[in-house]
């Protein structure tokens, strides 16, 4: 089987475990993983894992919504971020580690922030799409208990090429329903399906998924978080993505093999990754 974790996060304090992860990953046939940022702890792993493993690991940097208040503060303070982040991206690109998406970024509502908070959020968001729009990246988006307003943000910063080339990014962790999905689709996103598609609790979602097109679909483990069944109680790691694929082949009533080829190809043709 060839698989590809479209969503992993590599913090600091399990460092000591990333190389055994890796080659765990390797042993479960996986070809490659997306290793992705979004704050200075999870940056730095991302970082030094793509540096260690090129060609394996691939990057995604970018700032999450838990950066917003600090660094969209201020019309200001924003502006200085996606300088720095603009810089940083070019450096990775001229020291021979290019990135592959933006990310993670994105909305969460879910915790009630305040009117201040959700509009830094909102801001942070727009302004790196509008930066992976320049440098013609797609994003890993994360929206929770956020949907209309990530589809208003979304639907104002598609352009017509990049919803042709359906390369705008990825909502990961998908958790939506069937309205969701659709508008996503349109706007020419993938849906990223994690472990939570293996959850006893998850039928609605099984629902959802098995009416989407296949080509837009693609798997993730946002490790170290989110186990999949039958591996529930342990860390979560890129090598536990079988368990995800094999439940989405069972959920399209395809072999497990195909639904590994097929969200494999989709994942690397959306972060232009050539194998
Ligand atoms: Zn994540």
């Amino acid at each position: 089987m060839i698989l590809f974790d479209s969503h992993a996060h590599f913090p600091a304090d399990t460092a000591a475990g990333h190389a055994a992860q890796i080659a765990r990953a390797r042993d479960a046939g996986l070809c490659g993983l997306l290793a992705v940022g979004g704050s200075e702890d999870i940056d730095a792993g991302a970082l030094t894992l793509a540096k260690q493993y090129p060609g394996f690991v691939h990057l995604a940097l970018g700032y999450d919504r838990d950066t917003a208040t600090t660094v969209a503060g201020s019309p200001a303070a924003l502006s200085a971020a996606m300088s720095r982040l603009r810089e940083r991206i070019t450096r990775l690109s001229d020291d021979g580690s290019p990135l592959c998406a933006i990310g993670e970024i994105g909305l969460d509502f879910s915790r009630n922030p305040d009117p201040a908070e959700k509009s830094a959020q909102t801001a942070l968001f727009e302004a790196q799409l509008l930066l992976a729009a320049e440098l013609d990246l797609p994003c890993s988006i994360h929206s929770r208990d956020a949907d209309d307003e990530t589809l208003r943000i979304l639907s104002r910063s598609a352009s017509k090429a990049r919803l042709a080339e359906t390369r705008m990014g990825v909502i990961h962790c998908f958790t939506g329903g069937t309205d969701f999905a659709s508008a996503l689709v349109a706007l020419g996103l993938h849906i990223g399906i994690s472990g939570i598609i293996t959850f006893r609790n998850a039928a609605p979602l099984r629902g959802t998924v098995s009416t989407l097109p296949r080509d837009r679909l693609i798997v993730e483990t946002d490790c170290p978080c989110l186990t999949p069944v039958p591996m529930r109680g342990k860390p979560n790691e890129p090598a536990l993505i079988v368990h995800t694929a094999a439940r989405l082949a069972e959920v399209l009533g395809i072999p497990a093999e195909e639904a590994a080829l097929i969200t494999t190809s989709n994942a690397m043709r959306l972060f232009g990754i050539l194998k």
